[in-house]
């Protein structure tokens, strides 16, 4: 009983922190120039660094600024 509690245990911490690790990568701001490759389209779709950078733009408003900024200037 007692291994089997350990068992759920491990697993539920393993979940946690593969969860943490997405959200963590997600939050993190992608570079200027990548950031314009992506909203401007010459970055690969089906590229994770790309998909990543969509995502990250759905929850930061400084990248949002930003192509908003980047949009006004072009
Ligand atoms: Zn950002």
């Amino acid at each position: 009983m007692d291994i089997i509690l350990i068992l759920i245990i491990i697993v539920i911490i393993s979940s946690a922190y593969g969860i943490l690790k997405v959200w963590f990568r997600q939050r993190k701001c992608p570079d200027d120039e990548s950031l314009i490759e992506v909203i401007s389209g010459l970055a690969k779709k089906n590229d994770p660094e790309t998909q990543r950078i969509i995502s990250h733009l759905g929850m930061c408003e400084k990248c949002q600024k930003k192509v908003k900024l980047f949009n006004e200037q072009n």
